[in-house]
């Protein structure tokens, strides 16, 4: 890695040295507090404990208004131990998840860049002193040759690609390899393979360097907290590493915003501390960025805990039990309602068909280990030395679409908003409004229809053949209320074209 000035060579600690700017924490700072204060987050959760039926219907009835929810509500929610209301509370959720997305579920994969990482997360096996991984950096070919496999073989439209924290993955690198991917155009079965959004899950920039990823086209910029809780932060981040920076990760997103990026998302890793009390950061770290940019996430996401080689889990105490995980997965759902909510292969088919009708997004055929969609596309197999963390769902993307489908949803491969200029509040007051994007529900039935041109087996084209035939009945009968008549007859002059071999036609 170069130096930017002067263009020498500068060591890893160096570069550790001088990544952090002191004043890209302290400018968010309110009179020297962030907005996460611990003792008042318990507080509030032991108060939310017992809260009446009433209470309960009445926080889910006000969710419905779909604004983020007052602190105090959410500890009530989070402590509802009743399986009736608890009922309630994932009814709410499912509803709430349609009227803002419909049936729509978006398909991504993740793409890892490299396994070299100068942090010591204790939960991770990429943490510097696991001497189990192999170590690597994809060159800009070899990210290029990941990405074709997820363009053309299996047709994804929409990644996730990921970087440890190291001088060989710097935001020049993060940028050069976005704007290879971006490149790629891939002849298939119907048309061109392409990847049309990609999104940085990277560890905290400064400014300077997000600066570089939003000139790159970046989509969303993810940095997830891991926990809230600063105790529980400062046990598995040692002190004296990069990650060991609270403030600097848990202002990643306004410098992001402070860049120009305006979809951002956030998460926690379930497990590292009590969930409710990392819902309730969630929540208020949705608030200070509204508070400050007057916009929320764009999405949030859930990671649990999972195992890693050569990694040790007996100092977990807060493993969150799958019962746990669903209900904190709807509490979620209804306090930051606006949000796109995303679950991930880390967890098993079983949970992920039943928490999926309150969440918007899901990968499918994930590999996570470095090189792994090149070097083992058909395989299936994870390498434990080569990966973060151990997957729970390997399927295809064809099965998954197959089974969304036969649950209801349409899967959406659409990236037009961010080529339109429909990002950050623009899109967020769309779908803040309740009134469920118009444009979302057309571009999912044409961005479907390419997908299942190009890349569909006989048996899922069959069922997606027909979840779109009933989206255009659904759309139908809704102009001229919530579409019009001209929209309609583009619709389907735009499917028509699909199927005569266009592509990439968007409203
Ligand atoms: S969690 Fe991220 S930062 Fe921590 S060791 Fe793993 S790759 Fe590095």
């Amino acid at each position: 890695m170069k130096d930017a000035t002067t263009g020498t060579k500068v060591s890893v600690a160096e570069w550790k040295r001088n990544l952090i700017r002191q004043d890209e924490i302290d400018r968010y700072l309110v009179d020297g507090k962030d907005f996460i204060d611990d003792t008042a987050i318990e507080s509030e959760i032991e108060r939310g404990k017992g809260a009446s039926p009433e209470r309960i219907r009445a926080i889910i009835k006000k969710a419905y208004e779909i604004k983020l929810m007052d602190a105090s509500d959410v500890a009530a929610l989070v402590n509802v131990t009743d399986p009736a209301l608890k009922e309630e509370v994932f009814k709410a959720a499912r509803e709430i998840k349609t009227k803002v997305y419909d049936n729509r579920v978006v398909t991504f994969a993740p793409l890892y860049c490299g396994s070299k990482c100068v942090n010591s997360c204790k939960y991770c096996g990429f943490r510097c002193e696991n001497g189990s991984i192999e170590r690597r950096v994809l060159s800009m070919d070899e990210i290029e040759a990941e990405a074709r496999v997820l363009a053309s073989k299996i047709g994804h439209k929409r990644l996730v690609v990921v970087y440890g924290e190291h001088p060989d993955t710097d935001a020049d690198y993060i940028a050069e390899s976005m704007r290879r991917i971006y490149a790629i155009k891939e002849k298939v079965r119907g048309g061109v393979g392409e990847i049309r959004r990609v999104n940085v899950n990277a560890a905290p920039l400064p400014v300077e360097g997000l600066k570089k990823l939003h000139e790159a086209g970046i989509g969303t910029y993810q940095v997830f907290q891991e926990t809230y809780n600063k105790k529980a932060y400062a046990e598995v981040h040692p002190e004296g590493t990069l990650k060991g920076n609270y403030h600097w990760r848990l202002y990643a997103l306004h410098r992001a915003m402070d860049a120009g990026i305006d979809d951002v998302a956030v998460g926690a890793l379930f497990g590292l501390a009590d969930w409710k009390f990392e819902v309730m950061g969630l929540v208020a770290h949705a608030r200070d960025l509204e508070r400050r940019f007057g916009l929320g996430p764009h999405t949030v996401s859930v990671p649990r805990l999972e195992p890693a080689a050569d990694t040790d889990f007996s100092w977990v105490k807060n493993w969150v039990s799958d019962d746990d995980f669903r209900y904190l997965i709807a509490c979620i759902r209804l306090a930051i309602p606006y949000a796109g909510l995303i679950v991930t292969n880390r967890e098993k088919p079983e949970m992920l068909r039943s928490v999926i009708k309150m969440c918007t997004q899901r990968d499918a055929d994930t590999r996570v280990g470095i090189g792994a969609y090149t070097e083992a596309f058909s395989a299936h197999d994870q390498r434990e030395n080569t990966q973060q963390f151990i997957l729970g769902d390997t399927r295809s993307l064809d099965e998954i679409i197959r089974e969304l489908a036969s649950m209801g949803h349409i899967v959406s491969f659409c990236t037009a908003g961010y080529r339109c200029g429909r990002t950050g509040k623009k899109i967020m007051d769309a779908l803040g409004s309740g009134r469920e994007g118009c444009f979302c529900k057309l571009n999912a039935v044409l961005t479907f229809q390419e997908w299942l041109e190009d890349f569909a087996s006989p048996e899922t084209k069959k069922i997606g053949d027909e979840i779109i035939d009933k989206e255009m009945k659904e759309i139908r009968a809704r102009v001229p209320a919530d579409f019009s008549e001209p929209m309609w007859e583009h619709l389907v002059k735009a499917r028509e074209k699909i199927l005569a071999g266009e592509r990439d036609l968007y409203f």
